[in-house]
């Protein structure tokens, strides 16, 4: 149900040798809401993103998804789930049609209603996997390219492009990594309002972002990683104003 907790980390703490990537990083983040994960390069947000999705083990502390533990588990334990996410680079099949590179979201069972919801498809037991695709591809202004081979489309309709992969697999959680990397003022604008749309309909989504004015006007909450250490967390307004958080993106200590 909306404002409980859908995912939870908690002491999550990954060394590598002498080196402390994530320290001790605990949050909670509220079903239908929006968590920016923000922090200078090297921070920790990519491996913070790992350890939530399984793709490494933490040194210590859980992670738990839909109320169970799921850290150090294979990341298709908590895909089948709902757990979704993007990756900073892209991830495309060059040669195959956009429609397809979308509908390839589609391969699990059990998916959270939110997307079909939001598309107005709720209750219709017919719907294929491509009408999904192809609506989602509308929503960004991508139908019109659906037959196109996916490497054809510019850096920024690719992500998008992504974007739409990674809802057609209807998540229930959403993490993503720089999604607006690339883009032009416009298709930011574009996706932050899709972000909004589907926040509202219910999806929860956890967002990496170097763009820290997009994740101030977007979250409900943010997390402010430096050096691996959690140095702020709350609502925008408050991190923004946080010295902590200033200091760290002035890099003066
Ligand atoms: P960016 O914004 O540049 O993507 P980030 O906040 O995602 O950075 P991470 O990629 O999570 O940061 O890296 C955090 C720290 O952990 C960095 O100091 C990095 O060098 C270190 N690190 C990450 N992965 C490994 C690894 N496999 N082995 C050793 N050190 C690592």
């Amino acid at each position: 149900a909306e404002g409980e907790a859908i995912l939870e980390v908690r002491g999550l703490t990954k060394r590598y040798g002498g080196v402390v990537a994530v320290d001790d990083v605990s949050f909670t983040v509220p079903a239908g809401r929006i968590m920016g994960l923000i922090g200078p390069n090297g921070a920790g947000k990519t491996t913070c993103f790992n350890m939530i999705t399984g793709a490494i083990t933490p040194t210590s502390g859980t992670v738990t998804f839909l109320g169970e533990e799921v850290q150090g588990r294979k990341p298709h334990v908590g895909a089948v789930r709902g757990l979704t996410r993007t990756f900073q680079n892209l991830q495309v099949f060059s040669s195959t049609d956009v429609v397809g590179n979308v509908y390839m979201g589609r391969y699990r069972e059990g998916r959270a209603g939110i997307i079909r919801g939001m598309l107005g498809l709720q209750g219709r037991e017919q719907y294929r996997n491509e009408e999904i695709a192809r609506d989602l591809l509308d929503t960004m202004r991508l139908g019109d390219v659906a037959e196109l081979a996916a490497g054809d489309l510019p850096f920024g309709r690719q992500r998008m492009m992504e974007v739409c992969r990674a809802l057609a697999s209807e998540p229930a959680l959403l993490l993503l990594d720089e999604p607006m990397a690339g883009l032009s003022g416009k298709e930011r604008e574009m996706l932050a309002s899709l972000l909004r749309a589907l926040r509202d309909a219910g999806l929860t989504i956890v967002l990496v972002e170097h763009d820290v004015a997009q994740v101030l006007a977007l979250a409900d909450t943010v997390a402010v990683l430096d050096d691996g250490v959690l140095i702020a967390y709350g609502e925008p307004e408050a991190v923004r104003n946080d010295p902590a958080v200033i200091v760290a993106y002035l890099g003066t200590d």
